[in-house]
């Protein structure tokens, strides 16, 4: 039996919030999450940029998309793409109104922190081959030693061609790691410092320990693991110095947690934003306003390349659709609005000292909404406005979409960024919204199915409101 309520109660249940998890508010969202990641979990099994634009490009034409021709019409309904480099997609839906009325963009990106091999990685030491590695992004690199590791990348030969690689992802394939010292004779690196203790020049993946069978050569191991390589893909030592090679976790995407609220992978950063960003761009199918989805890359090194949001491939892009209606891109992008879909960091109570409560994000508690990100005195920072907040929460509220604010962590424990700031210099509004993270960077993240489902319910709902920004 319910008291009646006092006037205070009354009163704080009208002006005071009362953060709850997507669990308390709506029970039985882990069933329809659990199916959307069905879907997440395959995507997962793309570990690089150029696997996911591979994996995506056939699931677009089935969906009914075709190859963007510049200076074509496209009608309401149409939806195309455009492959930048084998690294970015571009995928657009066409809206009722004409794109000088703006259009609805969301990037999230499909690189991940990993080990890219050095371009003369192969060497020979006390009888065992090793690749050199350089860490790609933001790594603890200790989190990267004995666990096992699998191969990706492309080789281009001499002669114009490009062989694809990827050994240790198939059931009986070889996989590799990065060897640790033992505890018993470790007793001087366990008083360095974890920086010290881990030298990113130690991050070498063993390869092989066998023989080549010739007296002759002083490089016996060393000759056999490229006699392996050159008998399946054609390749000599020279060709590493053209590949982009890289090592991740070979560990699979998996349910984590006995009551399977969670999913555990590589890559997730910023996989689980990438997968509803393009789920909610499949599933808009006539908008009012015109949908333009981007994969972006190079996000974990800091944007730039030809790749990265800083290369002009986004503004031509927008540029080619602008000529052929007699725009003006920076007319366009004025009116429109961005979602930076990217991950930020969940509370983690072993590590309470780092967040701040009232201000991090939660596993759990839904699409975490940034307004800024960067670190102490907001330096570089996209810091969305009010205005801009308030269209994105409008366009939530209305769709019923549960979702909760979240600073990085507390104001000088550290700080990152995302791709927001590159994307607002267009004089473009953007906001970050995404999925909290355990473990961010680490080769196995954690997420919450839920959070998953419903940041591609948000995106979808911001996708498809007929609502104009203010
Ligand atoms: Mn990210
Ligand atoms: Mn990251």
């Amino acid at each position: 039996m319910d008291k009646e309520k006092t006037e205070g109660q009354k009163l704080a249940e009208e002006l005071l919030m009362s953060p709850k998890s997507l669990g308390e508010r709506k029970h039985s969202l882990l069933e329809s999450a659990q199916e959307f990641c069905e879907g997440y979990k395959e995507f997962l099994n793309c570990k690089t940029e150029r696997e996911v634009v591979d994996y995506t490009i056939p699931l677009l034409k089935s969906k009914g998309y075709t190859e963007y021709v510049r200076g074509k019409k496209y009608a309401a309904g149409d939806k195309f793409y455009l492959n930048n480099r084998d690294k970015n997609l571009l995928m657009v839906t066409m809206g009722k109104k004409p794109v000088s009325e703006g259009i609805r963009i969301g990037v999230s990106h499909i690189d991940s922190p990993r080990l890219d091999l050095k371009p003369n990685p192969l060497f020979e030491s006390t009888g065992m081959a090793y690749l050199k590695t350089h860490y790609y992004g933001g790594i603890k690199k200790y989190q990267w030693f004995t666990i096992p590791l699998s191969l990706h990348g492309i080789v281009c030969t001499g002669d114009g061609k490009t062989i694809k690689i990827a050994i240790g992802e198939e059931e009986g394939e070889p996989q590799f790691c990065v060897t640790d010292l033992l505890p018993h004779l470790a007793r001087n690196q366990m008083k360095q410092t974890v920086a010290e203790a881990f030298s990113p020049e130690n991050l070498n993946i063993l390869v092989g320990s066998w023989p080549y069978d010739d007296e002759k050569v002083s490089e016996k191991v060393k000759l056999n693991i490229m006699n392996i390589l050159h008998e399946k893909y054609g390749i000599s030592e020279k060709d590493f110095l053209t590949a982009e090679l890289c090592a991740v976790p070979a560990a699979k995407p998996m349910d984590f947690g006995l009551d399977r609220s969670m999913i555990g992978a590589y890559g997730q950063d910023d996989s689980v934003c990438a997968y509803a960003n393009l789920m909610a761009e499949l599933a808009t199918t006539n908008p009012e306003y015109t949908t333009l989805t981007v994969f972006a890359d190079k996000e974990e090194t800091g944007s730039d390349g030809t790749t990265g949001m800083r290369s002009f491939f986004f503004r031509d892009f927008m540029e080619d659709i602008a000529d052929t209606y007699g725009l003006k891109v920076r007319h366009i992008l004025q009116r429109s609005m961005c979602l930076s879909c990217d991950v930020n960091a969940a509370v983690d109570p072993a590590f309470m000292d780092v967040y701040e409560p009232t201000n991090c994000s939660y596993l759990g508690r839904g699409p975490v909404v940034s307004k800024y990100t960067g670190s102490g005195g907001k330096y570089s920072t996209n810091d969305a406005s009010a205005e801009t907040m308030g269209f994105l929460r409008d366009i939530l509220d209305d769709a019923e979409i549960h979702w909760q604010v979240g600073e990085l962590g507390k104001i000088e424990a550290g700080g990152g960024g995302t791709i927001a700031a590159e994307i607002s210099i267009h004089n473009l509004d953007t906001v970050d919204m995404g999925v909290p993270v355990l473990s961010m960077h680490a080769p196995v993240e954690v997420t919450s199915k839920a959070d998953a489902y419903t940041l591609y319910l948000a995106i979808k709902a911001f996708y498809e409101s007929p609502k104009k920004k203010p």
